[in-house]
């Protein structure tokens, strides 16, 4: 503590030089995983108040050589920070729509697909049209296409109108991710073309004991029907919380009660299991 306070700038300049050639690093061994083909789309399943699969949630993995399979908290902050977000991003829609594509051939054509997106791939001035060149290369309806962003991005963009717009034409849908756990929520739902909601899993996993979990979750669900929003629950880990939702009639599903993350050959065997009469 004594060493920190004596010689506090250069410890502390000294620990950003670090930092900064540990991000270089990183950012360089990222580059070289999406030249190299070492990142890999999961798929969760959106499962229905009837037990019907209804689509996926994209969710990105980095399969290291070395490392072994890291979650996206660890690198997509990187790539954000770089600007290689721009790039990676547009690679996540392309790869979610070859799936995509993929699961029609195999028969399973109605199914969504929702891709995540950071708030700073707003500013990627190529995003619009690598959208709608992408969605008629595979012949996907814009309708069956959810862009999954956090308030963060309406705070951080104030000026994004127009992108909004864009998607709307386009009939691209947008879903709040991370529900409830951002600032003046209703505000941008009057605002933007906001077409569903995720009610974050911090509040789901509240249930059923949590008395305020309950209490939110309820008035999510109100509001979210008022507005003619529909609603998906995240992080639903086991069957009281399941069941406690459809008593709210809560639509949606995803979380680990029903299936984890898939590989993208597990996901199209376990949706094809399911729906078997
Ligand atoms: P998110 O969009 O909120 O994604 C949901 C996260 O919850 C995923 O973590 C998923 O694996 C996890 N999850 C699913 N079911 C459960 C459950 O029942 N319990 C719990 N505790 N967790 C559950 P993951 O895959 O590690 O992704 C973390 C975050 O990384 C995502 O949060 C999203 O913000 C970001 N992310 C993932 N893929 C992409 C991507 O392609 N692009 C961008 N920009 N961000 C991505
Ligand atoms: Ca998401
Ligand atoms: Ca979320
Ligand atoms: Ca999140």
């Amino acid at each position: 503590h004594a060493r920190r306070e004596r010689s506090g700038f250069r410890f502390y300049s000294q620990s950003m030089l670090q930092g900064a050639a540990t991000r270089l690093r990183r950012m360089r061994d990222l580059q070289r995983a999406l030249r190299e083909e070492e990142l890999e789309l999961y798929y969760q399943p959106l499962v229905s108040i009837e037990g019907v699969v209804v689509g996926a949630e994209a969710l990105l993995r980095w399969r290291h050589p070395r490392e072994g399979l890291i979650l996206p908290s660890e690198f997509v902050p990187i790539a954000e920070d770089t600007g290689l977000i721009f790039p990676l991003g547009r690679w996540v829609i392309s790869r979610a729509a070859e799936a995509w594509g993929r699961w029609r051939r195999e028969g399973l054509s109605s199914l969504l697909i929702s891709v995540n997106l950071s708030p700073q791939q707003i500013k990627d001035v190529q995003l619009v049209d690598h959208l709608r060149e992408t969605l008629s290369r595979h012949g996907i309806p814009p309708g069956y296409l959810t862009l999954e962003i956090t308030e963060r991005t309406f705070l951080e963009h104030m000026g994004s109108r127009e992108f909004f717009s864009r998607l709307e034409e386009m009939g691209i849908g947008i879903a709040l991710d991370d529900f409830g756990t951002g600032y003046s929520t209703f505000q941008y739902i009057k605002q933007y073309p906001v077409k569903a909601i995720k009610i974050d899993k911090s509040f789901v996993q509240g249930l059923p004991a949590r008395g305020e979990d309950v209490a939110i979750i309820q008035a999510i669900l109100t509001l979210a029907d008022g507005l003619g929003l529909a609603v998906i629950a995240e992080g639903v880990e086991n069957e009281q919380q399941a069941l406690l939702l459809r008593t709210f009639n809560c639509q949606i599903f995803q979380g680990f009660f029903y299936k984890e993350p898939l590989r993208e050959e597990e996901f199209i065997q376990y949706v094809k299991a399911l729906h078997r009469p």
